[in-house]
């Protein structure tokens, strides 16, 4: 049942409470954020946190910048007064738009401060969807007295309110380009507030979008804004924001540390929502690792806070995190209850983001409980409502998501093809991501190459220099061959290892150049660029790929990392990468595909060399423990492997399907125990179309007999079993 917003609002502690106290603690202190938004995990499963709420206002001077400080007593009450509904709006919309429109309705025409209440007002409007409202909001903007002081600020605040309905709505990309425009603004003169709110919102958007480099330049920008504001609460709120991105990139150290920083400062001046969003980040960014009480913890305080908010969007939010956590114990019944709960909140309240993690838990959850038709079509229709908003983040977590449920209830076939579509769809945002970040990267490679090409053409001068002096002493020598013949056959052998150490020293720079580009530093493999460059000439004038193809994924390496350190995970890379090498000949090519992900392209297209290829890299790598320090650490590894020409009709592929092909093959020895090697020995296929559409649906084919698998297992040491 759903209490009028009024009455909501009748009781709570901190409506009115004085703003901030210096020490005062979580309950019954002042408003926070004008964040909020949903997070979903990365992995495991799906969690939604406050940021969301946070792109969609964007502030009111939290302290009082110092033109503040000087203005007016009644002044400062108002600014102070707007800030507290900036702080806690969110939590209850509607109520905080009546309050701000007695506010405006007492504000002098055309000021600032009223221009900033309709600003608050319009994202208000924005989160619960009222188009009507909200259309008159933005209209009351562009129709800002000409002459105004605050006229200067309409065509932020008119960004800001677009872009906020355009979240809103679910229209990430529209809204990141509506926010485009602010590098072209001068902001100099911007009002602070709206400024702040609109960095935030963009980089919020950016990071559910998928663009997290931008997204984290964004957010430290919008620390910066709140620091030099002087207000805690938009610094904490920022650096939540920027937190998420951190941990979507998986920085999980630097994001724990800002969180550790953002909770201190929350503390200082706290308010329901602030710490509601705090707690809930906290829990997320603390989610990879194993202490389940401290994220419990975390997440039954931003519940408890949202409910000091008295805000049923932050419970409903809340209810899908702890629906999260219950998830991850196996904990189904009671993931279903509390995710159907917030279900049900986040459609009262007209919350798309919320909605579409409380179907994805309650989907997770019904799999868990094996109603498992029901539950992938609950899963399905939140990715489908991702992918409407184009958040392809979310829908890339959503089916690795899937995969991992699936597997665990051993729908091998259904994790299969979820895994991959996680994979494409990762594929996809990464490239997206980096495109921006290739592009600054590439200008400083290119700075770096020039001044690379400065050393080496001073060292190239040198060299030259050298060759100079030698054929001085050359010529020297001619000139001294009337001297005497011995002395000169002496000269003349110097000169000549002069200048062949020259030549030498000239040859190994420039190959040493280029070999550094192609290499992997860690485990000096080929990387992916070297991989390309080479397969592009293998498979010139439009062939496909011939030779044998395996794709190797070292397995549960994240736990190597979590239970013995980073460092402990690099040695088992370069290790592995050893491993490998000592199987193959020199001709192979071995890459490091990803980050504990090997290709490795034979020459030999027999089906036969490939199985007992697979068998060895399988024996090589999982057969004794790689040492570290002290250290023994079992590592095992799934391969997926195919041939090409593929058997019977001799089908060539181009080497990103093919490439393809392996991926799919390998899930499938993950999904099926992984410590295994799936090798395609022939499809019933005629044309590389149906050679496609199988692949699509590789585990079902496998079974109808339409696709003729090699199975192997790798070593099962005692230990392991
Ligand atoms: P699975 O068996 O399903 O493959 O599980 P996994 O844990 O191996 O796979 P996942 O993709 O979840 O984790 C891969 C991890 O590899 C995540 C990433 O932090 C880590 N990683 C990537 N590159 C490096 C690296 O250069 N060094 C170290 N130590 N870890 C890395
Ligand atoms: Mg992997
Ligand atoms: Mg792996």
């Amino acid at each position: 049942m759903v209490g009028s917003p009024q009455a909501e609002d009748a009781g709570a502690p901190w409506s009115r409470a004085p703003a901030g106290r210096p020490g005062a603690r979580g309950r019954g202190w002042l408003p926070a954020a004008w964040l909020g938004a949903g997070v979903a995990g990365l992995w495991g499963t799906r969690l939604l946190g406050m940021l969301g709420l946070l792109g969609l206002l964007a502030g009111c001077p939290a302290n009082p910048s110092p033109s503040v400080t000087e203005a007016p007593a009644h002044d400062r009450a108002v600014i102070a007064e707007l800030e507290q509904q900036e702080r806690i709006g969110l939590a209850q919309p509607q109520e905080h738009v009546r309050q701000l429109l007695t506010l405006e309705a007492g504000l002098p025409p055309g000021s600032a401060e009223r221009l900033e209440a309709v600003s608050q007002r319009a994202a208000l409007l924005a989160q619960v969807r009222d188009r009507t409202g909200h259309e008159a909001a933005v209209e009351t903007i562009k129709a800002w007295p000409a002459d105004a002081p605050a006229r200067a600020q309409v065509p932020l605040a008119l960004m800001l309110a677009r872009a906020q309905w355009l979240k809103a709505n679910g229209q990430l990309g529209a809204g990141m380009r509506m926010l485009a425009g602010l590098s072209d603004l001068d902001t100099t003169h911007a009002d602070p507030r709206m400024l702040w709110r609109a960095t935030l919102l963009l980089g919020y958007l950016q990071g559910d979008y998928g663009e997290v480099d931008d997204a984290v330049e964004n957010l430290l920008k919008a620390v910066g804004q709140a620091r030099s504001m002087g207000a805690g609460w938009r610094t904490a709120t920022a650096q939540t924001t920027l937190a998420f991105s951190y941990f979507r990139s998986q920085q999980f150290d630097h994001a724990k540390q800002i969180m550790a920083e953002a909770l201190a400062t929350a503390q200082i001046d706290p308010d329901p929502v602030l710490m509601y969003t705090v707690h809930t980040m906290i829990g997320i960014v603390h989610s990879q690792d194993d202490d389940t009480p401290f994220i419990l913890q975390a997440r039954e305080q931003a519940l408890r806070f949202a409910r000091d908010a008295q805000s049923r969007g932050l419970q409903a939010l809340a209810m899908g995190n702890l629906a999260d956590l219950e998830l991850r114990q196996e904990h189904y019944a009671r993931a279903l209850d509390l995710s159907q709960r917030a279900s049900v909140l986040a459609q009262e309240i007209h919350d798309i983001q919320t909605e579409i993690l409380a179907r994805h838990n309650m989907g997770i959850a019904k799999i868990g409980l094996r109603r498992l038709d029901e539950g992938k079509r609950d899963v399905l229709q939140a990715i489908t409502m991702d992918a409407q908003r184009e958040a392809s983040s979310y829908t890339a977590d959503a089916w690795l998501e899937l995969g991992t449920y699936l597997e665990k209830v051993d729908d091998s076939a259904g994790a299969v093809d979820a895994y991959h579509r996680s994979r494409q769809l990762f594929d996809a945002v990464l490239r997206d991501e980096t495109r921006k970040a290739v592009l600054e990267a590439q200008a400083r490679f290119e700075d770096q190459q020039r001044q690379r090409e400065i050393a080496l053409l001073n060292q190239d001068n040198h060299l030259k220099a050298e060759q100079v002096r030698s054929r001085d002493l050359q010529l020297k020598l001619w000139a001294e061959v009337g001297v005497g013949v011995l002395l000169s056959g002496a000269l003349l052998i110097v000169a000549y290892r002069r200048v062949r150490r020259t030549n030498a020293a000239l040859a190994q720079t420039n190959e040493s150049l280029r070999v550094q580009s192609e290499r992997d530093p860690l485990t000096g493999l080929a990387n992916r660029r070297h991989f390309q460059q080479d397969i592009v000439g293998r498979c010139e004038g439009g062939h496909g790929v011939r030779g044998s193809l395996f794709l190797v994924d070292i397995d549960h390496f994240k736990r190597i990392n979590d239970q013995w350190g980073h460092a402990a995970g690099d040695t088992v890379l370069v290790a592995v990468a050893r491993r490998l090498r000592s199987v193959l000949r020199e001709q192979d090519l071995v890459v490091r595909w990803g980050g504990e992900e090997f290709l490795i392209l034979v020459r030999s297209e027999s089906t036969d060399d490939a199985r007992l290829l697979a068998q060895r890299l399988l024996d090589q790598i999982g057969g004794v423990p790689v040492e570290h320090g002290p250290l023994a650490i079992p590592v095992t590894a799934s391969i997926g492997f195919a041939s090409f020409p593929m058997a019977p009709a001799g089908l060539t592929l181009e080497w990103e399907r093919a490439v393809d092909l392996v991926d799919t093959v390998m899930y499938m020895s993950k999904a099926h125990g992984r410590n295994k090697a799936y090798g395609v020995a022939a499809m019933t296929a005629r044309n590389p179309e149906e050679l496609l559409a199988l692949a699509g649906r590789m585990e079902s084919a496998w079974h109808q007999g339409q696709v003729d698998l090699i199975n192997l297992l790798g070593p099962q040491l005692e230990e392991r079993a």
